[in-house]
């Protein structure tokens, strides 16, 4: 694996793979790696010649500043599961090679970014479009690889393929689990072993919301449930919504359409958590 903190060298690698007429998939993380990051890396590997990952922490998507700095960092330890797991390409980035002192472009996507994580992160997905549009110029790849875990962020990033015109193919890859259910995330490494535990409530509080909708039984009754499971459990919940996953609007009606996802976010101890479920599938 070549590891690297320079733009040059990424982009002359990369020319030298296109000129060899190699397909190059790229796979953004923010580090702190677990097994939903790698399963990510092998969807990449199968479909492509070189698997580019990135590790950097974006300060620009973070609007909580505790947040940013506690946010867990293990390079090292990254390093060695990418080497292992067919990374090709490791981009290293500092903030001065990717901002140089610079934030000065903002996104807006409608209604997009105004709902769910959007109204609990001002300007986090603003952040987001800004890397991942740096990131795709730099690496120019043929796919991008991105976690279902991250459902907002990833019908924003489609979104921002096609309205840039960004020359690549979304892949988007399903939720990785641990045993009991909880989805897989860094934040997940600063939850105590007992927060750890009773945070499947998440996955928990969705299938059951799931099955409340699929005996065709009202929204409001899946909400309660979510509320009650979450209240026996001293977890804090900040929104449980069923939306749409082309437009991410609140459903009413026709639940069982395919683009029905559940989805959820709160706190467990001090560590917020988001986790989603398609009503069709998982
Ligand atoms: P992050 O490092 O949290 O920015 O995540 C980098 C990528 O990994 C994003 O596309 C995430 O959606 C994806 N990802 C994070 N957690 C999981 C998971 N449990 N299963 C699958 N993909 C994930």
């Amino acid at each position: 694996m070549i590891s690297t903190g320079s733009i040059a060298e990424i982009q002359a690698l990369i020319s030298k793979f296109k000129s060899e007429g190699k397909k190059i998939g790229f796979v953004p993380t923010m580090g702190a790696l677990h097994d939903g990051h790698l399963s990510l890396v092998a969807t990449a590997k199968e479909k492509v010649d070189i698997v580019v990952c990135s590790i950097y922490v974006n300060p620009t998507q973070f609007n909580n500043q505790d947040d940013l700095k506690q946010y867990p960092r293990n390079i090292e330890a990254d390093k060695g599961l990418l080497a292992e797991n067919g990374c090709d390409v490791l981009f290293l980035p500092s903030d001065e090679v990717m901002y140089a002192g610079r934030n000065t472009i903002k996104f807006e996507f409608g209604d997009l970014d105004k709902v769910m994580e959007g109204k609990f992160r001002p300007g986090h997905f603003s952040g987001v479009a800004l890397i991942v549009s740096k990131f795709f110029n730099i690496v120019l790849p043929d796919y991008g690889f991105f976690g279902q875990k991250d459902l907002q962020q990833l019908t924003i990033i489609k979104k921002l393929v096609e309205e840039l015109f960004f020359n690549l193919e979304i892949i988007t890859v399903p939720i990785k689990r641990e045993p009991h259910g909880l989805a897989m995330s860094s934040r997940n490494e600063r939850l105590s072993k007992e927060d750890r535990e009773k945070a499947k409530i998440f996955s928990i509080a969705l299938t059951e919301a799931k099955s409340i909708l699929m005996e065709k039984q009202s929204s409001e009754a899946a909400k309660s449930k979510v509320e009650s499971l979450f209240a026996n459990h001293k977890a804090e919940l900040e929104y449980f919504e069923i939306v749409s996953d082309k437009d991410l609007l609140t459903k009413t009606e026709n639940y069982l359409a395919p683009d029905t996802v559940l989805c959820i976010a709160g706190f467990m101890g001090n560590v917020r958590l988001i986790d989603n479920m398609y009503l069709s599938g998982v």
